[in-house]
């Protein structure tokens, strides 16, 4: 007697988001989950960063999520937000102070070093997706927690490689259709000119201090640049008149400049020059650039030259520029801009059993059709035929491929139209060849 096969329920997917239920723990505070529906985004951002890697030629790197601390503190700077307030740090049974890593740069400038890939590989250029932590009051769009995409370009100099990073960020955005993307670019100088152009600065703001912000006092004795970059109401007003960088640019870091936007323009890639724009790490030098959204609050990304970096940090002479994107960011943008994610993998077939005998023999079944290339759903946790069922119908499978006692007995399996409702018996050993000829 062949099984008889109930009528399929018509129930659709619940359409709202399943609701939390209470657990005794919960994620800890300002990280999240990744769940299958957020790495339909995730994946299609990694999708398009790897295009783009290869026309460009970068290489994958990961380091380990922690580092010693000090590598960030004399690296990223002692000076800046991200060390300052932000590092997460861990100190180990052995005692040594550790870092759940702010940022890639400096451990994949180590890994470079370290691995005595800088002696054959030179410039080298590195990307990386990979999570990072930063202890700050979780807010909107920040997290303790998150994925950045980025490009090093390590061993150069040459104003081609600024650009070039630009463009990957820029193009890797634009892989993803993301609409009015907008480079914001300036450069802060080498060493030399620099030095000139910070006392410029200080004298600028000297007799202005008593009006401005907390923050900004602190910064124009630790780190004058970023007076530039505050975001204080009351210190608006200042930044306007504040001597430019762009003004004190020796003539090695002018010619630098220049190329850079020449190439950029070569690309046809549309960038504002922003004389305020310095960035928030003490490593930087020359170009430095974020890439914005119109429209948008936040960059999406940002990046510069590190010409001193490997020095700083104890390594050799060396020349280099990166860039990285917060992934988050990326994906929120993507939802505003309403750009699908992803579409979820269907599998077009479902395999339903009746009874232990058939749940056993499933499975070399479905060995079978995994090794023809056949994407196979099931659900053996569930033994009513009927909620089988059900499942295929929610997965909108195409065929159920449906297997009871007698069936196994007789060495044939039932192949069901979910459309239609149509089903025949076909021979056990002929179910491949029949799947693949009713999906085609
Ligand atoms: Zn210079
Ligand atoms: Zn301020």
């Amino acid at each position: 007697m062949p099984i008889k096969i109930p009528r399929a329920h018509k129930k659709s997917a619940p359409k709202s988001k399943p609701k939390g239920r209470k657990f005794a723990f919960q994620t800890p505070k300002g990280m999240h989950d990744m769940l299958p529906a957020d790495f339909l985004f995730f994946d299609k951002i990694e999708k398009a960063l790897k295009k783009i890697v290869c026309y460009y030629g970068f290489e994958r790197i990961e380091t380990p999520i922690m580092e010693d601390a000090r590598i960030f503190e004399r690296g990223t700077g002692m000076t800046s937000e991200i060390v300052q307030k932000q590092m997460f740090t861990v100190k180990t049974r052995g005692g040594e102070v550790m870092a759940l890593r702010p940022e890639m740069t400096p451990g994949v400038l180590r890994a470079y070093v370290e691995s005595g890939l800088s002696h054959v590989m030179s410039p080298a250029k590195f990307y990386y997706l990979s999570p990072l932590f930063r202890y700050e009051q979780p807010q909107h769009g920040r997290f303790r927690q998150f994925y950045q995409l980025g490009f090093e370009i390590l061993g150069s100099d040459e104003a081609v490689y600024d650009a070039q990073t630009i463009s990957a960020v820029y193009r890797t955005i634009g892989e993803l259709k993301l609409k009015n993307i907008m480079v914001r670019v300036n450069s802060i100088g080498c060493k030399t000119c620099r030095a000139t152009y910070v006392k410029k600065l200080k004298e600028y703001y000297k007799n202005k201090l008593s009006k401005m912000c907390k923050d900004c006092n602190k910064r124009y004795s630790e780190n004058p640049l970023r007076l530039l970059d505050c975001k204080e109401e009351k210190c608006q007003p200042f930044k306007a008149q504040a001597p430019q960088t762009l003004d004190y640019l020796c003539t090695a870091c002018k010619h630098h400049f220049k190329l850079v936007l020449e190439y950029l323009d070569e690309m046809k890639i549309p960038y504002l020059i922003d004389s305020t724009l310095v960035r928030g790490l003490d490593y930087y030098s020359r170009t430095v650039f974020e890439v914005f959204i119109e429209g948008l609050d936040f960059a999406l990304g940002g990046g510069g030259r590190y010409d001193y970096l490997s020095e700083t940090l104890g390594g050799p002479r060396m020349a280099a520029v990166g860039a990285a994107c917060g992934v988050e960011r990326i994906v929120e943008a993507m939802k505003l801009q309403q750009i699908p994610s992803l579409v979820k993998n269907k599998n077009r077939v479902f395999l339903v059993y009746m009874g232990d005998q058939a749940k056993k023999k499933s499975l070399s079944i479905l060995e079978n059709l995994y090794d023809a290339g056949i994407c196979v759903k099931e659900a053996f946790s569930k033994d009513s035929l009927k909620s089988q069922l059900r499942m295929a119908d929610r997965e909108k499978a195409e065929l159920a491929l449906i297997l009871g006692q007698q069936e196994v007995f007789e060495d044939v399996i039932i192949v069901r139209d979910m459309q239609s409702g149509t089903q025949e018996s076909v021979p056990l050993r002929k179910i491949v060849e029949e799947v693949k000829r009713r999906l085609r």
